[in-house]
């Protein structure tokens, strides 16, 4: 039936697109399901005190546990899902869920700790987001102070008011915003000055170059510098090695998140994590 519509269909049809085309198909109509079905489940990743390797917070980060093809990693459904819209509802259980399993996990424990949950532009930026968020809250009785919401500079694609002003509402009620995978987007400083945010998240690509690249040292030594005179504290992620932790304390940076800490771990994993995790090897 392809001939039926016509040479362009037939060409969609044909060549290297045909795999990438069916798996979207299907992935989107798997992904449709994997909600009802429960498939999805979060693991968290500490953030540790760059000084005293403390757990200071957790980063909540989305698997899908696919009934053949096994766990799925967020970097190949995501960018599907903000493609399809699919991202809102999912992004809406993730937080749902983030509040609920944190709520309980602080409620079992002498620690208490506050969770991050990383939230797409597309789920961000709609109209009834700070209704969700106050939902998510409520119905896991998690204090609004023990919430952080991740969003990347592609929120301020269309514009930043909007976006300013959703930040100030969230703050007013005690949530944070922090900004992740800064440097590596839409990148503007004087958007940073405006923003009414707490915590940049310097991504791992840059974390990685630092001991070997002059350059990408001198955009650390001044993000976190920068951050600093702003009033906000600066996390470097991806750190994986005792080289790049000596050289992010050296440099101030306040926060560590990495594999040499914990890898992501399942919420019963978490639970049993000591108070500190200094680094493997020190
Ligand atoms: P992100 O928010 O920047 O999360 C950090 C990613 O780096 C995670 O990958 C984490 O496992 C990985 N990572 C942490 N430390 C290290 C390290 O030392 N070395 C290396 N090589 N990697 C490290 P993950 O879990 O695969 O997530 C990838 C991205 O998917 C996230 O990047 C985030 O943008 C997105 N994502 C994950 N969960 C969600 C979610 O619930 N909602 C939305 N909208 N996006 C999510
Ligand atoms: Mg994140
Ligand atoms: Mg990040
Ligand atoms: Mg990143």
């Amino acid at each position: 039936h392809a001939k039926r519509k016509g040479r362009n269909t037939w060409q969609w049809y044909h060549g290297a697109g045909v795999k990438s085309t069916l798996d979207s198909v299907f992935l989107r109509n798997e992904l449709q399901q994997a909600l009802e079905k429960d498939e999805f489940t979060l693991h968290y990743q500490p953030v540790v005190d760059a000084v005293s390797g403390k757990i200071r917070s957790v980063e909540a980060l989305v698997r899908w546990n696919h009934p053949e093809r096994g766990m799925i990693s967020p970097g190949d459904f995501i960018p599907l899902a903000e493609k399809t819209g699919q991202i809102v509802p999912l992004g809406q259980w993730v937080l749902r869920q983030a509040c609920r399993e944190i709520a309980r996990l602080n409620a079992s424990s002498e620690r208490m700790l506050p969770v991050a949950v990383n939230i797409s532009s597309l789920q961000f930026l709609r109209e009834n987001f700070l209704t969700a968020v106050d939902d998510a809250l409520e119905a896991s009785g998690l204090p609004a102070r023990f919430l952080e919401l991740e969003v990347t500079e592609s929120v301020l694609l269309d514009g930043a008011e909007p976006v300013i002003a959703l930040m100030d509402t969230l703050s007013s009620r005690g949530i944070r915003v922090a900004i992740d995978d800064f440097g590596t987007g839409f990148s503007s400083l004087s958007y940073l000055r405006d923003l009414p945010t707490h915590k940049v998240k310097l991504d791992r690509s840059f974390i990685n170059k630092t001991l070997t690249d002059r350059r990408t040292a001198a955009i650390v030594q001044g993000v976190i510098t920068m951050a600093h005179h702003m009033d906000m504290v600066v996390v470097a992620e991806g750190i994986e090695t005792e080289d790049e932790q000596n050289d992010l304390v050296r440099r101030n940076c306040d926060l560590l998140q990495g594999y040499r800490f914990s890898k992501p771990v399942p919420l019963e994993v978490l639970a049993e994590l000591p108070d500190r995790l200094p680094g493997i090897g020190s």
